[in-house]
């Protein structure tokens, strides 16, 4: 049966309201609250964990969301699989104490095959290897394929320090031919065939900061479905970002570029990571996150930089960002809880427009360093760009370094790559130093702002920040 990403959101949070006892909230901000081991929200549960540990008392015991999540780790697979974005959304019902695997086990089955009507013989689950009771549940709900069931070792999920548990993961089959055509795949290969679209988690451990795991008080659920992929499913496409969540910007962005998506994987993979970071920058700066050099800023900088780079590769040369933003934003019009995003387009555009101006002269300024490094290395009659130069132009200059090695292969000279990743490594070393320090801001509150009165802050430091309001 076909559903479009919103009318799926949609039933998915009244099956687990109306159907289910559950009490819907919306969703809460990527920035967490009183969480100093999170940079950005990266699962429904992570802005309920005072409810699992106890900390707090929760509005009721049956909570279901659509939570907004970013998960940088994934950057690198953006566009490369059909599965990983920045930004997703995840489906999530919870159970403080209150319900268990009797019951979160039958109702994912009953939401999937019922109400989303797949195919019960393409499903398979995973679990973890001694979980009988799961394995119990599963093979008696209608229609249960007995032996698609698999335990795996690293059914346990975590995030940092916190509640979790042992889980249980459902795939779909997707077919044959979809599949890396090994005689090992199966489920839990990392090929495109099995595609795990959501986990139960059995919550019932505290991971404490030392790394050891303390029993939680009761037993609660946690689980997470993406929107986008359950989405892929149900409209037949091949990735996420065919769906109707994600396809509307890779249209405008193949439409500026004068290219046709489909034709040539490099500029598809080019398109599909516009389409995600266009969706993660909106989002990110609606929650109030503004592009500089440190820990959400920099996350925000770096995912909007990256996309003006694969921008230019696909051959645009002016800016283009708000356009994709406007595509991003119309996803959502009369969507339930996006109210805030439409509310907050011109803003979101604007601080954009802003790091796009701020970017393009770096790369002026960039050109003009590597011209002249460029004279220095064919003087001296080498072949190879130092790869702290390298690292220098991406670090200072923002300067992507393929488009050093482009401009390098253009004058005959190589790129010091193992250098430069040298230098990446002892960046991301400080990084690492830098977030485990307390990075939390204080958010403006912006529904209110007057987005004329926006300026830029010429005497900031570079990066430090991108715009103020003037009241
Ligand atoms: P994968 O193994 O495919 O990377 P995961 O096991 O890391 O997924 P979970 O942490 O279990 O994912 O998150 C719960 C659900 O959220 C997943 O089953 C999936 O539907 C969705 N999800 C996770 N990461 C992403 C992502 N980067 N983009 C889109 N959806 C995601
Ligand atoms: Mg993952
Ligand atoms: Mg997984
Ligand atoms: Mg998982």
């Amino acid at each position: 049966k076909y559903m479009s990403g919103n009318e799926l959101r949609e039933a998915y949070l009244q099956f687990f309201s109306e159907k289910k006892g559950h009490l819907r909230l919306p969703s809460f901000s990527l920035i967490p609250k009183d969480d100093p081991t999170l940079l950005l929200i990266g699962a429904g549960m992570a802005p309920l964990k005072p409810f699992f540990t106890g900390k707090m008392k929760p509005p009721r015991t049956r909570v279901t969301t659509s939570q907004r999540c970013v998960r940088t780790g994934d950057i690198e697979n953006v566009g490369r699989t059909a599965r990983h974005q920045t930004f997703f959304e995840m489906l999530g019902n919870f159970s403080f104490g209150d319900y268990f695997k009797g019951e979160a086990i039958p109702w994912a089955w009953e939401f999937l095959t019922e109400v989303v009507e797949l195919p019960k013989e393409k499903l398979w689950v995973t679990v973890y290897p001694d979980d009988e009771e799961a394995i119990e549940i599963w093979k008696s709900q209608p229609g249960f394929p007995q032996d698609h069931i698999v335990k795996m070792e690293d059914n346990f999920w975590e995030i940092g320090p916190g509640p979790c548990g042992p889980d249980s993961e459902i795939y779909i089959d997707l077919g044959e031919e979809r599949g890396c055509g090994s005689p090992d795949c199966a489920v839990g290969c990392d090929c495109d065939r099995y595609l795990e679209i959501w986990n139960l988690v059995f919550t019932q451990y505290d991971k404490q900061e030392d790394g050891s795991y303390a029993n939680l008080a009761h037993k609660n659920i946690d689980t997470g479905c993406g929107l986008e992929r359950i989405a892929s499913v149900v409209q037949n496409k091949k990735t996420n970002f065919e769906t109707d969540l994600l396809y509307p910007i890779i249209e405008y962005a193949a439409n500026v570029a004068g290219v046709k998506y489909g034709e040539d994987d490099e500029k598809d993979i080019s398109l599909k990571v516009i389409a995600d970071h266009a969706r993660s920058m909106a989002i990110m700066i609606m929650d109030g996150i503004l592009p500089s050099n440190e820990g959400r800023g920099y996350v925000l900088r770096r995912i909007l930089r990256r996309a003006i780079r694969h921008g230019r590769m696909l051959g645009i040369k002016d800016k283009f960002l708000e356009g994709a933003v406007d595509a991003a934003v119309n996803i959502y019009r009369g969507a339930k809880d996006f109210e805030e995003l439409i509310n907050k387009a011109d803003y979101i555009k604007k601080v954009i427009s802003i790091e796009e101006d701020r970017f393009a002269a770096t790369l002026n300024q960039g050109m003009e360093l590597l011209n002249g490094e460029i004279e220095t290395v064919k003087k001296a009659g080498k072949k190879e760009l130092d790869g702290q130069v390298v690292f220098k132009l991406y670090d200072t200059f923002g300067f992507p370094w393929e488009l050093t090695e482009e401009i390098l292969h253009e004058n005959e000279l190589d790129l010091d790559k193992e250098g430069f990743e040298k230098a990446m490594e002892e960046q991301r070393t400080r990084a690492r130093n830098a977030r485990a320090e307390n990075t939390r801001v204080e958010v403006p509150d912006l529904s209110s702002i007057d987005v004329s009165k926006l300026t830029v802050d010429e005497t900031a430091k570079e990066g430090k920040v991108v715009a103020i309001w003037k009241d």
